[in-house]
């Protein structure tokens, strides 16, 4: 028997929380900051290109973009408020599926004879298969109030895309979503969900922008990349009145929404009788490892000293592990604003591995400036180790983890193991942040002996960072 630790629909939080409030280190303020627009007075008023919205002006890439925020999301990007209201629609949206489980993994622990407790929180329960959907919903309910029409992004791996496919049917929003060609035919059932979900999915590079078409001229060929869909998306909604381009990792704001896993988790926790000793989660830029332990980082300043945090990121995207904290894009062609972050520079393209959700070259700046000051550790695995691991995990506890989760397996094993050498207890909670039964395709190649282990050169990693050391 699994031991599951489960709440009732009236306890989802009705607060993200903000580690802001907390940390004893400074973030980093972006470079050409964000500022409010004087005229609103505090109103988000409804969208005339200029008025509700937080402008994002690009610095000296020509072209301006304006990945505006809604006045209220980007005032939480930049709050000192500790606990943030849910907005009550985004609460009922999260009751459909909230509070996810929480685990203990017994059969894992028995098949690693580890006197180790491990836990895990679950989020492929979501609609979207994925943690994502927690803030796509809240970003969606956002830009909605404030009058936007239509949501546009770009996705990689799908799993952004899908969670804001799905966002956007509660507020009539239309959606349109810009996936990396390479993806899409890899992986065209993630392509059906969203347009099942009622959006437009392009495959990018496209003809429908002139980054798209620019990238088409060079390689009719192009596999595209996140940084040319993520281009495309941002070029596509500027040019339009009422559409917005939304991201779905690595901001503050995205950050802070997605810590409804961790106050679900400390809740669960508490039922279970234990503190972890260890909080793990895979590293895209952030996200999902923020969500799980940003509240137990906060309890433990408190109560539980010691208490370790370890993200854990790819061999063949290690931007803590082997990246710089300098300022950077945080976007392949460099029109963003720059934002002090560990990163491998924004030009850095990561090998193709199955793990999608984890090719992002930089580091949230709030987890980045925790690592700068070891209040959060990182570690790196190769693919061949997560597909075994999480295939370890499959057989012993009968979930597929997503790839990018199977990241957070992997760390967890190793945790329990060495809690089995040093014969001492360790209760060890993870994030399991995703299902892979869309990646089966992945896990089949694993099974065929195809997986192939990549890790980026030093002198790879030194030539996308020297321009930004020479220019920093
Ligand atoms: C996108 C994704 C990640 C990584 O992104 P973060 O923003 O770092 O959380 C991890 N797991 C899954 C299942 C994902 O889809």
């Amino acid at each position: 028997m699994r031991q599951v630790f489960h709440l009732d629909t009236s306890q989802v939080p009705t607060h993200w929380y903000n580690i802001l409030a907390d940390l004893p280190v400074e973030v980093p303020a972006p470079r050409s900051a964000p500022r409010a627009n004087a005229r609103t007075n505090g109103t988000v008023p409804g969208v005339d290109g200029e008025g509700g919205d937080a402008d994002v002006e690009a610095n000296g890439h020509g072209t301006p973009v304006r990945p505006q925020l809604p006045l209220s999301m980007y005032r939480q990007s930049i709050g000192r408020t500790r606990h943030v209201e849910i907005p009550g629609p985004v609460r009922e949206e999260y009751q459909r599926w909230r509070p996810t489980p929480l685990y203990r993994a017994s059969r894992l622990e028995r098949a690693l004879d580890t006197p180790a407790h491990i836990y895990f929180k679950y989020e492929g329960t979501s609609p979207s298969g994925s943690h994502k959907i927690n803030t796509a919903l809240a970003q969606a309910y956002y830009y909605a109030q404030s009058g936007v029409k239509q949501m546009v992004t770009g996705t990689g791996a799908g799993q952004w895309g899908t969670a804001l496919s799905m966002a956007c049917l509660p507020y009539g929003m239309e959606c349109t979503v810009f996936m990396v060609r390479s993806s899409y035919r890899q992986k065209p059932y993630r392509g059906t969900l969203m347009r099942l979900n009622g959006a437009r999915v392009i495959e990018s590079p496209s003809m429908e922008t002139e980054v798209g078409r620019a990238a088409l001229r060079a390689d009719p060929d192009s596999p595209g990349s996140l940084g040319i869909a993520n281009a495309e998306a941002i070029e596509y909604a500027s040019g339009r009145k009422d559409a917005r381009f939304s991201i779905g990792s690595g901001e503050n704001h995205v950050l802070l929404h997605q810590t409804v896993i961790g106050e679900e988790a400390l809740l669960q926790m508490e039922k279970a009788g234990e503190f972890p000793d260890v909080v793990i989660g895979a590293m895209g830029a952030g996200s999902n490892f923020a969500g799980i332990a940003f509240p137990f980082y906060r309890e433990a300043m408190q109560d539980h000293p010691g208490t370790r945090f370890l993200a854990v990121e790819p061999d063949a995207c290690p931007k803590m592990t082997r990246g710089s904290y300098l300022m950077d894009h945080t976007d392949y062609s460099g029109v963003t604003p720059m934002v002090k972050m560990y990163t491998l520079g924004h030009t850095f393209t990561a090998y193709h591995i199955h793990a999608g959700g984890l090719r992002y070259h930089g580091a949230a700046p709030i987890v980045s400036a925790m690592y700068h000051e070891g209040l959060v550790e990182a570690t790196s695995y190769s693919q061949s180790r997560v597909f075994e691991s999480g295939m370890a995990f499959a057989r012993a506890e009968g979930l597929v983890p997503a790839p990018e989760s199977a990241h957070a397996v992997a760390a967890a094993i190793d945790e329990a193991v060495r809690a089995r050498e040093e014969g001492r207890e360790r209760v060890i909670l993870f994030g399991l942040s995703g299902h892979g039964l869309l990646d089966l395709s992945a896990y089949e190649m694993h099974l065929a002996g195809e997986t192939v282990d990549v890790v980026p050169t030093d002198e790879q990693i030194q030539a996308s960072l020297r321009p930004l050391i020479e220019s920093s």
